[in-house]
């Protein structure tokens, strides 16, 4: 096998983040990035999972790939998305989320939170206050992550909100992110220079789409040989030619 390009857009929210629409359900989001060109998306919510399986279903026959991940919020207010190869793990991640997730959410306050299923059917709503903070430290969540065999990034470390140099203002030297993400208002040249100091990690570039229509306005070219989780990691690394396109 040769290795090809990838455009990846691996932070999309669906109709179960509250801040999201109720239009972003799982046939709406992989027909969306089918005509937005994109090979690889990752299904990011806030602090839950449970429309990744039917993002995923949804996606079934086609060329795309769907990665199941979490957008988790860190006791530090600190966004970082997590990524995984298959559900199984994601699923156990999901349990030490919920047990470290107090409250219960406001829909009127915070927005609906909809679990549709792949025949864009509302299975349930969720009554978690997922717009909330968990109890777990960035160093705890890039652990278990890490554990499970997923990969942890700081998400949008270009944002004042919820970014972790915003909220730190340094990335801490004990935490060993993957990769950094860079929103798509800033994009990967303005952020090299923005970030003399981080040379040496991984950028990457995504949508943070909550809206359909922001589906693929931030993404990420990759050498790869296949759509795998497993590919994207050596290439965030730039092993056996594995890349990332700036
Ligand atoms: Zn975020
Ligand atoms: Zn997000």
């Amino acid at each position: 096998m040769s290795l090809r390009q990838f455009r990846c857009d691996l932070h999309i929210h669906s109709c179960l983040s509250p801040c999201a629409e109720l239009d972003m359900y799982p046939r709406a989001i992989v027909a969306r990035a089918l005509e937005a060109g994109l090979d690889i998306i990752a299904v990011s919510d806030h602090n839950a999972s449970e429309n990744t399986e039917y993002v995923i279903k949804a996606a079934r026959g086609s060329r795309l790939t769907v990665f199941p991940g979490m957008e988790i919020t860190s006791r530090e207010e600190v966004h970082i998305l997590t990524l995984f190869e298959k559900p199984e793990p994601l699923a156990a991640l999901q349990e030490i989320v919920y047990r470290s997730l107090p409250g219960v959410n406001d829909e009127n306050a915070f927005g609906c939170q909809a679990v549709v299923n792949e025949r864009d059917e509302v299975e349930f709503l969720s009554e978690r206050l997922l717009i909330g903070s968990t109890t777990l430290s960035i160093e705890e969540i890039v652990e278990t992550v890490h554990g499970l065999g997923g990969a942890a990034i700081a998400a949008h470390i270009d944002r004042e909100s919820f970014g972790i140099i915003g909220q730190l203002g340094f990335i801490p030297a004990t935490v060993r992110f993957d990769a950094l993400e860079i929103s798509r208002k800033t994009g990967i040249a303005a952020a090299r220079r923005m970030f003399p100091d981080l040379t040496g990690h991984t950028f990457i570039s995504s949508s943070d789409a909550h809206r359909i229509e922001d589906i693929g306005l931030g993404s990420t070219i990759m050498m790869l040989e296949e759509p795998t989780l497993a590919e994207c990691l050596m290439a965030f690394e730039g092993l056996r030619d594995r890349r990332i396109s700036e």
